[in-house]
């Protein structure tokens, strides 16, 4: 049984709070160029996978508007393990560079894992090296992932509480589920984490305070599994084709209906929108957590940036400004 809601759910807009944080790297970043130190950022692009370019095209540019430096580099298809772990030598040696971020996915002849593992952490903007996981596993400052640092900066700056409730993690992936529950933990929520081996989720769907959704499976969290009043944050982006998906999960938009007319294609998140009205509060897709990703990636440059080479610096404005 499907309880309604009185109270309209609160919207959780990722792009308001997106542009909020991108004012404040950008603010820092003025600071610390003023300071002689202006953050720098690479991105490795492997081939030609075109989710990947634009993607990639748009950390350059959202880094050139808040004035941080970034430089693009593009290794052909055939590249080999040997190769990126040489580019990655010369990245990490590079004062001016303060993050690296190798876009995945990489060719399958290329060992990922050692490539990620070569990322100085000081530098994994990304925050997938092991020392940055177990850093923040340890409640330690860390670069953290983006994405999910971008839910808890959703969850914070909405001041929606975190300590005491019931957060249940859908998914369990090193890049979202693991570090979100980890971050709900260091935020004193009380944890569950539920995956294709879960047995029975919906009860625990059902007894989530905050749900974050992150398994890639359009529309999976039915309204019949959430609590009503829940916070649900949904990570999921899947691009749905057909026009039998897009009725059931848009009934009444309008809107969806006419972008899908023009673009054959329109975007769900891992819940189905019908969840959404029992929520007391929830991030759509698109304009949620998404919106977030690259404002975090800008945020974790600044923050490498301030950490290795911004207290050296600031240092020596501080005393070429008494001299
Ligand atoms: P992965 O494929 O790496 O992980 C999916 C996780 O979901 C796995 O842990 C898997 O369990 C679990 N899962 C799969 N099917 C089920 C099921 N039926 N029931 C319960 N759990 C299930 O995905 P990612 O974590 O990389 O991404 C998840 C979603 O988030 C995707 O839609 C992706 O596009 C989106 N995403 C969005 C980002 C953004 O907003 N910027 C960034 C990154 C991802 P198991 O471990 O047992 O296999």
């Amino acid at each position: 049984m499907v309880f309604k809601m009185n109270k309209t759910p609160r919207i959780l807009n990722g792009i308001e709070i997106a542009a909020e944080i991108k004012a404040e790297v950008a603010a820092e970043a003025r600071a610390l160029t003023a300071a002689g130190v202006t953050p720098g950022l690479a991105v490795v692009l492997v081939g030609h996978v075109a989710a990947s370019e634009i993607y990639v095209r748009s950390k350059v540019k959202t880094s050139a508007e808040l004035g941080l430096h970034s430089e693009m580099l593009t290794p052909p298809e055939s590249v080999t393990t040997e190769e990126m772990l040489a580019l990655i030598a010369e990245l990490n040696a590079r004062d001016e560079i303060d993050g690296i971020l190798i876009q995945l996915p990489l060719p399958a002849h290329v060992d990922t894992r050692r490539l990620l593992e070569a990322v100085s952490p000081e530098k994994d903007v990304d925050g997938f090296h092991p020392i940055n996981a177990g850093r923040l596993q340890s409640g330690k400052p860390a670069l953290a992932p983006c994405t999910p640092a971008g839910i808890m900066e959703i969850l914070r700056r909405s001041g929606l509480p975190v300590a005491g409730q019931h957060a249940v993690v859908l998914g369990r992936s090193d890049i979202v589920g693991k570090p979100a529950a980890m971050m709900l933990l260091n935020a004193s929520a009380t944890v569950t984490v539920c995956h294709s081996k879960t047995v029975n989720l919906a009860r625990y769907t059902r007894d989530a305070d905050i749900l974050v959704a992150a398994i890639g499976k359009p529309g999976f969290v039915t309204a019949e599994m959430v609590k009503p009043g829940a916070t649900l944050i949904d990570v999921g982006i899947n691009r749905i084709t057909d026009a039998a998906e897009v009725a059931r999960f848009f009934p009444e938009d309008k809107a969806r209906a006419a972008q899908f007319a023009q673009r054959g294609s329109t975007l769900v998140g891992d819940i189905d929108p019908a969840a959404f009205e029992l929520a007391g509060a929830y991030t759509p897709v698109p304009g949620g957590v998404g919106a977030l990703t690259i404002a975090m990636l800008m945020h974790n440059t600044v923050q490498a940036a301030k950490a290795r080479r911004g207290a050296k610096a600031l240092a020596v404005a501080a005393a070429a400004a008494k001299a």
